[in-house]
């Protein structure tokens, strides 16, 4: 049992710590079942089978008045938290975007707890800001991004597309940064861009009615020639076209969307283009895949989630733009205690958007970067792609089934042929079961249920064992 109280560390006193020794069991401890954990994910069911509320019966209303051991709060952690969570790092979740956080990832977000660096300046964080630079550096050499694409790490891509959509205010009117926001300016995106786009102009006070939805064709990816019909009637309004975000990799499909030829009406009308890449863009590490940038290049920003589908924890989104002296526009004010003296030969991150405080996130992309390289990057990435074509091939080969959308990356949309509610209770027995998560989506107006695959850990056996629950547990439901 330990006492809490005075403890010596080092030469210093403090007054109510945990010491060297304690730390060091303690982190001996939670690696041990961190690696347990990780060895024996497929014996931990995938999805917390808890009713609203029954969490927060459990624990104490108020905070401890006196420190407790840590031994005990671990002990609660894996008693009580653990079995209330669904487990996103898990080689069976496949709902939403399969995500990881790899074993390095985790190691450099220990760490990074521990340095507890703050990179919103050069000089608060001098490592953190160059490493942040090298690692988009060394990403952007992978995606085959030439140098004018300066990369800036945000938390998540939501965050990212309202610094993109802000940026593209900025370039097509630059009064607004003085005099606010001025009506009549236009966001286009298509009917399955994720909601976050849409979010972000809610924020920035664009306002619903100037979010246009252009439909998508048979494969779920925007209609070039609506985009365009669309900003010609806007321009005859009146209107202002300032932002067209495309896709690569949509939520809903993963439909890559043609951006070659919306980027020639984004050049031709003066609009700001923005490719959303969160989950699609890290495939393009695979050289075969590298066809699903084109155009990116010419696009004034574009994010990737390595907290997606590269291998890194939650959370890290990275933003590349040709246009960095927009966003620093957008967004910086130079704070006089915030000044340093270094402010004209160093970047600064925290010029780049709202954010003032910012983790050192760039620490577990170089721990990744180095631990797999880009040769175990590409092979896990390429594996990922050839598990999602493995369980197309086995939806095509079941006549209960079908495909629901084409699978152009590690994503598969499938229904059963008995109708929306019977594919309804299919989800939701196969997640109850504990063995598998998968999560659903509305195309053409059917329900349908969605697999995601990208798990460091999935492996061929997961996805077989998966379609086998599916085909037994929708036999079960029929019989
Ligand atoms: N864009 C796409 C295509 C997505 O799939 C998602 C999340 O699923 C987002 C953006 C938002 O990502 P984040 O959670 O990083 O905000």
């Amino acid at each position: 049992m330990v006492t809490r109280g005075s403890k010596r560390i080092g030469r210093h006193e403090s007054v109510v710590d945990m010491s060297p020794d304690e730390f060091r069991q303690a982190a001996y401890q939670h690696a041990d079942w961190i690696a347990e954990y990780l060895e024996n994910v497929r014996n931990y069911p995938v999805a917390a089978a808890v009713a609203p509320g029954e969490l927060v019966a459990k624990l104490p209303a108020t905070a401890p008045e006196r420190g407790e051991p840590i031994e005990k709060i671990f002990a609660d952690f894996q008693s009580t938290i653990l079995p209330a969570l669904t487990l996103w790092n898990h080689p069976r979740f496949f709902a939403y975007s399969s995500v990881s956080s790899s074993p390095p990832s985790m190691l450099a977000d220990f760490l990074g707890a521990a340095m507890n660096v703050n990179a919103m300046l050069w000089k608060s964080a001098p490592a953190a800001t160059e490493l942040e630079e090298v690692t988009l550096g060394w990403l952007r050499q992978w995606l085959a991004l030439d140098e004018t694409f300066f990369g800036i790490i945000y938390d998540t891509a939501s965050v990212g597309v309202m610094q993109a959509i802000g940026a593209a205010r900025e370039w097509i009117d630059p009064r607004i940064r003085e005099h606010g926001m001025s009506p009549g300016l236009i966001l286009y995106i298509s009917e399955h861009t994720h909601s976050s786009a849409e979010k972000a102009a809610l924020t920035l006070g664009f306002g619903r009615e100037n979010v246009r939805k252009i439909p998508v064709d048979d494969c779920f990816r925007m209609h070039a020639d609506l985009l365009e019909q669309a900003i010609q009637d806007d321009i005859g309004r009146g209107k202002r076209p300032c932002c067209i975000v495309a896709s690569v990799g949509s939520t809903s499909t993963s439909a890559i969307e043609p951006i070659p030829e919306i980027a020639n009406i984004a050049d031709r009308y003066k609009i700001w283009l923005h490719v959303d890449a969160a989950y699609g863009g890290p495939a393009a590490v695979v050289p075969e895949m590298r066809h699903i940038l084109n155009g990116a290049e010419r696009a004034h920003s574009l994010i990737l989630n390595p907290h997606k589908w590269l291998y890194v924890s939650i959370d890290c989104s990275v933003l590349y733009t040709r246009f960095p002296e927009i966003f620093r526009r957008a967004s910086a004010l130079g704070a006089e205690y915030l000044r340093t003296a270094e402010d004209d030969r160093v970047v600064n991150y925290m010029d780049y958007g709202v954010q003032l405080g910012r983790r050192f996130r760039a620490l577990k992309l170089w721990y990744v970067f180095r631990y797999y390289g880009r040769d175990g990057v590409v092979r896990l990435l390429r594996e990922a792609l050839r598990l999602a074509q493995l369980l197309k091939t086995l939806v095509e080969s079941d006549a209960d089934f079908e495909l629901a959308a084409p699978v152009p990356l590690s994503l598969v949309c499938f229904r059963h042929r008995a109708g929306d509610e019977f594919n309804r209770r299919l989800l939701e027995e196969i997640n109850a079961s504990g063995k598998a998560f998968l999560s659903h989506t509305v195309l053409n107006g059917k329900f349908v249920l969605r697999f995601a695959i990208g798990n460091f850990q999935t492996q061929e056996a997961d996805i077989l064992d998966t379609w086998t629950l599916i085909q037994e547990t929708s036999s079960k439901l029929k019989a």
